[in-house]
This record gives structure tokens, C-alpha cells and sequence, in this order.
């Protein structure tokens, strides 16, 4: 069967690949920070149409005519080489196009264009302590006071938050509506008054997550995505955002490459690992939910091509259910290939999707942090709920009053 996209999107790929040969950075550019050097980059990707095509010009993306075969083969090829420019972090991901949905124009103009540069960084502020799954439940409140937003009140498990310079995030603004319908959608600046940020450790030894503590903090009374409310509806097509972003099948075939890559670098009886059947057998058993889950992205794919999104709708529910299903599998795998010699193993600053600085080899630590994706962005029961009742049509889940 050819797979592949034809001659007129191979030859776009092969000029998108002589374009990346320009990451890494050299000569004076690579000796600018990191940072610097990523803005640079992702500005020149930008310039090409590569990067945030479906973001329009004036607010800082590339302004290209909807292709998803095009989008498609720029994911790949950015993957493969890791540079800058996906969309994998929560502003461009997440903030973006929830604003281009749902923003005022004075904010699009405001956030979008410095977010998709790297110039301000995100964090989401959703889950409170007693409010994960039944997120409607949350209790931090907003005050209308003259044209400020008074805050009170607490997140948790707030990825990132050390490092961001403003929050999106849910609050409860009309104590007095239901559940649902009193919470609106604000903008924080993290370095306002009287936010106090505390990280939290996790058994990984890094500290990705934290909590954030509101007391009197203002912001100002523009600051608010969608109608004074309706955050709920908002946060909905922040989280379809973020599901996709999870459920990526690419970080699942990133994830399968460093095990078989480990398979060959680890000896096992004076001979590579890979050689031995047992490993061989476990490999092959979980390539078969790999490539599963490639074939069902081409369909998606091809169902979004043709028009026929209805089509793609159940696949898209349940992928990210599967690909977190399948990342834990291949997690598991990685660490038994290492087994107890792998906490003896050195600390690695990266490795994979899963990397942060910890104290930890990156085998033991994407075993701990890969159980955290099944959670995040809405648990896995809480995905079968979706699929059981939005994709097959069956009876709800007795809920709580609301
Ligand atoms: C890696 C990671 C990153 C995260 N980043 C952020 C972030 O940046 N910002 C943020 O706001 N939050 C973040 N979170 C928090 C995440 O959104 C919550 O952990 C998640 O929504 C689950 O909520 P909870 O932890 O309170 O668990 P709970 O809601 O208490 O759930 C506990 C268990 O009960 C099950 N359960 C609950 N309700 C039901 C039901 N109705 N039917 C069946 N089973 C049910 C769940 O599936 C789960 O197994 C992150 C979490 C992780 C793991």
C-alpha cells in the first residue's frame, strides 16, 4: 500500500527539509541563548509559512490557506529534527487558538502575537484542590471591583507556572448562577500582587507542577476571553486543544523509537537485548498498537480532507485515551529493559517527550511521569465517559446535582 502523500507534497517535503537543515543555528546566531536562538528560528519558520499557518498574519502567524496534509508533513518533519516552532507548549497550543476563537480583538492583537514568538510563556490555571474531574466545581472567585477582577482562592498542579508571565485560567464569577454557568475565562499577570507560587515536588525529583495562591490579586476587567459566565464554554476549546496536544500519535512514535533504540544500546547476556525473543515478542506487540494508531491518524486525516469531520470524530475522542494507554506500555517496556540498573543509571537532563532536569535516569523517569498524561487534560475514565457518551450515544453518567 503507498502511504504516501504524492508528488506534489513529497517535493513540499523535501523543500521543508532543506529548509530545517538550518536548525541548529550557527555561526554568530549560535551564540545567542537558547531562547534567542528559538525565536530566531521560529520567526525564519514563520517567514516560510511553516509554522502557526492557520494563525493569520496580523496576529503574528503565517496566514496559510487551510491544507491539513501540508499541516501534517510540517509536524512530522519538525518532530524529526526537534526544532522550534511546534505547537507543543501551552500558548501556542492551547491560548492561541482559544483566543482566535473566542477573544476580543484587543486581545488577540495583545497576547497572540508575542505568544507565538516565545515571548510570554502560559501557564493553565484550571484544577483546584476537590476540583479535577468535576471541574465545573471550582471555587477561586473574581470580584468585579470598579475595572479590576479581585482573585481569592487556590490552583493546583499548575504545570509550569514558576516560569510563566501570565495565566488563562478559570474563576468563579457569579457565586449565585449554577455550577456551569458562573465561571468566566481571565487572563492573570503571574507577577501581579499577592500571588504566592509553590512548587511541587514529584516522585520523579523534578518539580513541573505547582500551586498558586491568590489573595487580593487584580486584574484588569478586559482581561476576560468569551462573556462574563460563559468561561465553561470557552474552556471547552481549550481542552480539545489540549487533548490533541497529549494524544499526539507522533509523540507516541517518538516515545517507540527510543525503546527500540534502547532494545539495541543495552546488552543483555553479552548480546543486545533485542536479540532475545522475549523482547523481541513485546516489541512487535506493542509496534502493533503504534502503527494501529498511525493508520488511524492517516484516516482522521483523510476523513478531514474530504470534508467528512463527522467521520473523524469518534477516532479523535479516543486517541488520546489510546496513545496515553500505549506511551505507559512503552514506558514500562523501557524501564524493564534497564531494570533495577537503571536507578543507578546517571541523571539525563533529556530524553524524549517526558524530559525535565531530575534526579533520575530519563528511563526511570518517563516510566514515573508517563502515568501522569492519562491524567492530565482530563482522566482516563473521564475519556471513556466522552466516548461512551458523545461518540457511541449511550445513557450519561449519573452526575451529582449541579
Ligand atoms: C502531567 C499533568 C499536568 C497537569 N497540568 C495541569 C495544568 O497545567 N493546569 C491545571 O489546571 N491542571 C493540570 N493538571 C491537573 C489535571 O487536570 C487533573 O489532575 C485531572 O483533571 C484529574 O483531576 P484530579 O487530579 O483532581 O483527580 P480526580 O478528579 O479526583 O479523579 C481521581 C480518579 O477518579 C476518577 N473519576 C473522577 N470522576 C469520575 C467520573 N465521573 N467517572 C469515572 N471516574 C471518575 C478519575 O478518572 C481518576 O482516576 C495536570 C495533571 C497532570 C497529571
Amino acid at each position: 500500500m503507498d502511504l504516501s502523500f504524492g508528488d506534489e507534497y513529497e517535493s513540499f517535503r523535501a523543500e521543508l527539509r532543506r529548509f530545517l537543515e538550518g536548525w541548529p543555528l550557527t555561526g554568530e546566531e549560535a551564540k545567542r541563548s537558547p531562547a534567542e536562538q528559538e525565536q530566531i528560528f521560529r520567526k525564519r519558520g514563520i517567514e516560510h509559512g511553516y509554522v502557526y499557518r492557520d494563525i493569520p498574519s496580523e496576529y503574528g502567524g503565517s496566514g496559510r490557506p487551510h491544507d491539513p496534509i501540508a499541516d501534517q508533513i510540517i509536524l512530522e518533519e519538525y518532530a524529526r529534527t526537534g526544532a522550534p516552532g511546534n505547537k507543543l507548549d501551552q500558548g501556542p497550543g492551547m491560548l492561541a487558538p482559544t483566543l482566535l476563537e473566542f477573544g476580543g480583538e484587543a486581545l488577540k492583537k495583545r497576547f497572540i502575537p508575542s505568544t507565538l514568538s516565545g515571548e510570554i510563556q502560559w501557564c493553565q490555571g484550571y484544577s483546584e484542590p476537590g476540583s479535577g474531574s468535576d471541574l465545573a466545581s471550582i471555587q477561586t472567585s473574581a470580584v468585579l471591583d470598579g475595572d479590576h477582577w479581585v482573585i481569592n482562592g487556590q490552583k493546583i498542579w499548575t504545570s509550569n507556572a514558576v516560569h510563566a508571565d501570565f495565566m488563562f485560567g478559570l474563576f468563579r464569577t457569579e457565586p449565585d448562577a449554577s455550577k456551569h454557568a458562573g465561571i468566566s475565562y481571565l487572563i492573570v499577570d503571574m507577577k501581579a500582587s499577592g500571588i504566592d507560587v509553590r512548587p511541587l515536588k514529584q516522585m520523579t525529583g523534578s518539580m513541573e507542577f505547582n500551586e498558586v495562591f491568590f489573595d487580593d490579586v487584580r486584574t484588569p476587567a478586559e482581561n476576560i476571553i468569551g462573556k462574563r459566565g460563559e468561561g465553561w464554554a470557552v474552556s471547552r476549546a481549550t481542552l480539545k486543544h489540549e487533548r490533541n496536544l497529549i494524544g499526539s500519535p507522533r509523540l507516541m512514535g517518538e516515545q517507540f523509537e527510543l525503546l527500540v533504540a534502547r532494545a539495541r544500546s543495552t546488552q543483555r547476556d553479552g548480546r543486545p537485548a533485542i536479540e532475545d525473543p522475549g523482547v523481541r515478542d513485546r516489541i512487535a506487540e506493542i509496534e502493533g498498537y503504534v502503527r494501529a494508531a498511525e493508520t488511524t491518524n492517516l484516516r482522521m486525516l483523510s476523513a478531514t480532507v474530504h470534508g467528512e469531520e463527522l467521520k473523524a470524530m469518534l477516532p479523535m475522542m479516543m486517541i488520546k485515551l489510546y496513545s496515553t494507554d500505549v506511551m505507559q506500555m512503552i514506558a514500562k517496556a523501557t524501564y524493564d529493559l534497564v531494570g533495577g540498573g537503571g536507578l543507578l543509571e546517571p541523571a539525563e537532563e533529556r530524553d524524549g517527550i517526558y524530559a525535565t532536569s531530575g534526579t533520575v535516569s530519563s528511563a526511570v523517569h518517563n516510566y514515573m511521569f508517563s502515568l501522569g498524561p492519562a491524567i492530565a487534560g482530563g482522566a482516563s475514565n473521564i475519556q471513556r465517559n466522552i466516548i461512551g457518551e458523545r461518540g457511541l450515544g449511550l445513557p450519561r453518567d449519573p452526575r451529582p446535582s449541579s
